[in-house]
């Protein structure tokens, strides 16, 4: 496979996209801005995520990928196209070649949705990746050797988790615990514990500030706005990190215990690499204080997170083919 132009990371939460020589030219919100009346799009990424909430009637933010699978086709293919041409810039004369990633639990079907849809978007060729071998990669992990790595990518709809050698997945799971999960339970938890409705994008804020999934002996606090359940007035409250990791709990686990079984299934002999080389966590999700010291302590393995997690899936996928070219493949 000749090396790709562009490697694309198409995820629930971000996209961003790789060139060659540029690294990172692009990151931002999977979201679209679409005007039901008039039929069209209104805005895409950064700008429409801001709309998210915020829409008259007849706008709507859609999010055209749910938990890791394309939701709305047509959509998505509208939004590869905005942002290859985005990267691409305007003095690209010939179609590019793109390689694209899908996380590890797609079906067959999806991954032709995929493929089509960058062909569409304008590809000369496309090649799909396996999104955990992109991880790897991008962590800096040496796939074209026989030995066993796990990476752990904590995104925004899904968890996947994935025991690597030889340039191949050998054990995996995906499950649909990640980020939004989080914010989902931080809007609970406040409506319940405080009695004030919070949206998405303050949920999320809370979660990356004084969010955390191990238990801290210095708690923080944050002052949080939104509307009153019963007087229906905006309204201020004080949340506490530790409150936070509480509502978080039923998320962690679920997170850490599919950590685990994969361990599990893991052969013998990539088992015992993995306690020498440790678990990398990946994916946007892993920025969430506290993953390394639980994951560590339930599973007995040293675990850290990769540098710039939430961008090495887009590095490793536009790196793929000269990784591959060592091992032959
Ligand atoms: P996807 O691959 O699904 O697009 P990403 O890897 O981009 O997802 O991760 C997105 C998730 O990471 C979101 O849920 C977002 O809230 C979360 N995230 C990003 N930065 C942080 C942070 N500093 N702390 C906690 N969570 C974060
Ligand atoms: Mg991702």
């Amino acid at each position: 496979m000749a090396s790709a132009d562009i490697g694309i990371d198409l995820g629930t939460s971000s996209i961003l996209v790789y060139t060659k020589g540029k690294g990172i030219v692009l990151k931002e919100p999977s979201v679209v801005a679409y005007d039901k009346d008039a039929d069209k799009v209104k805005a895409i990424g950064e700008e429409a995520r801001q709309m998210i909430g915020r829409t008259p009637g007849n706008i709507m933010a859609i999010r055209p990928l749910r938990q890791g699978v394309i939701s709305d086709y047509t959509i998505t293919e509208k939004m590869l196209k905005h942002f290859i041409q985005k990267a691409m810039g305007r003095k690209a004369f010939r179609k590019p070649r793109i390689s694209i990633c899908v996380p590890s639990g797609v079906t067959e079907v999806e991954r032709k949705a995929v493929e089509e849809a960058t062909y569409q978007a304008g590809a000369r060729e496309v090649y799909i990746i396996e999104e955990p071998i992109a991880a790897a990669i991008g962590a800096g992990i040496d796939i074209t050797k026989p030995f066993g790595n796990m990476v752990v990518d904590i995104g925004g709809g899904t968890t996947d988790i994935a025991v690597i050698s030889l340039g191949g997945v050998v054990v995996s799971s995906s499950i649909k615990v990640a980020g939004n999960d989080f914010d989902e339970a931080i809007i609970r938890h406040v409506r319940k514990a405080h009695n004030l409705f919070i949206g998405e994008q303050t949920a999320e804020a809370v979660k990356m500030k004084i969010g955390t999934v191990c238990k801290r002996p210095q708690a923080e606090t944050m002052e949080v706005k939104g509307r009153n359940v019963i007087t229906g007035l905006p309204k201020t409250v004080t949340v506490t990190s530790e409150e936070v990791r509480e509502a978080l709990q039923e998320c962690t686990t679920k997170i850490v215990e599919a950590v685990h079984s994969v361990l599990e299934k893991t052969p013998p002999e990539l088992a015992a690499d993995i306690v020498d080389r440790g678990i990398v966590l990946t994916g946007g999700g892993s920025l969430l204080d506290g993953f390394e010291e639980v994951i560590s302590q339930r599973t007995g393995i040293n675990t850290m997170t990769a540098e710039n997690p939430a961008c090495v899936v887009a590095e490793g996928t536009g790196r793929y083919a000269e990784v591959m070219e060592e091992l032959g493949k």
